[in-house]
């Protein structure tokens, strides 16, 4: 495909530069937007998320360029400016969103569940202004309900999963809402892997939901996670 072998060029051109002589790339589907790599002294192999496989050749660049940057310990300010202006570009979720929700194996891609609404739950956030309409927002329950981390969040695919043990009549719906509403709160705070998963933009974003601390009372008693 034209776009593998543009990806192969880019990545030994970077590799070039930086002193590597021999250089592998390929699109990798991967669930996440990741890139994962394996180097030695001068070789080098990368398989970078296909979610990038129609991005433009600058971005390519950009991402080579920092990626041996950071392997050879020059620079390591995470990725180009290119990069995350085009993955937190709208389009990027709206067109890539099918695709991952097709490897999202786990989720319902329903907000309905059998006791509880997911979309309710956004309508009373929306109600008390610490939600906003979003229809790129995709709101799924997990199938399998997994106990310890009960809330999953894609900021960049814009997926907000929450997990079916909460699907649950003994779940006070303040308690599912503030679920809901820590995971959206990871979409508002916006892409920034420098910030950490819960840094301070997003603790501020989050402290919104009036009975925060009760509600993480009651998760605390059951044993679930955000
Ligand atoms: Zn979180």
């Amino acid at each position: 495909m034209e776009t593998d072998e543009m990806l192969r060029e880019v990545f030994k051109a970077a590799g070039k530069e930086h002193g590597f002589d021999r250089v592998e790339a390929e699109f990798t589907a991967f669930k996440e937007f990741k890139v994962r790599w394996q180097r030695s002294y001068k070789w080098a192999e990368f398989k970078v998320s296909d979610y990038m496989a129609d991005a433009p050749e600058e971005v390519v660049k950009g991402l080579a360029n920092s990626l041996f940057a950071r392997i050879a310990g020059t620079d390591d300010a995470g990725y180009p400016k290119s990069l995350t202006d085009w993955i937190t570009d709208p389009e990027f979720a709206e067109l890539k969103q099918p695709l991952y929700l097709k490897r999202s194996r786990n989720l319902s891609r329903s907000p309905e569940g059998e006791k509880k609404s997911l979309a309710e739950s956004l309508g009373r956030l929306m109600d008390m202004g610490l939600a906003e309409e979003d229809p790129l927002v995709h709101l799924s329950w997990t199938k399998e309900s997994n106990i310890r981390k009960i809330g999953h969040c894609s900021v960049l695919m814009k997926v907000v999963s929450i997990s079916s043990a909460l699907d649950s009549d003994m779940i006070p719906d303040f308690v599912l809402d503030h679920c809901l509403h820590h995971e959206l709160c990871h979409i508002m705070a916006g892409f920034d892997p420098s910030a950490g998963r819960h840094g301070e933009s997003f603790a501020k974003l989050e402290e919104r939901f009036p009975r925060k601390a009760e509600a993480e009372e009651w998760l605390r008693k059951l044993c679930m996670y955000l």
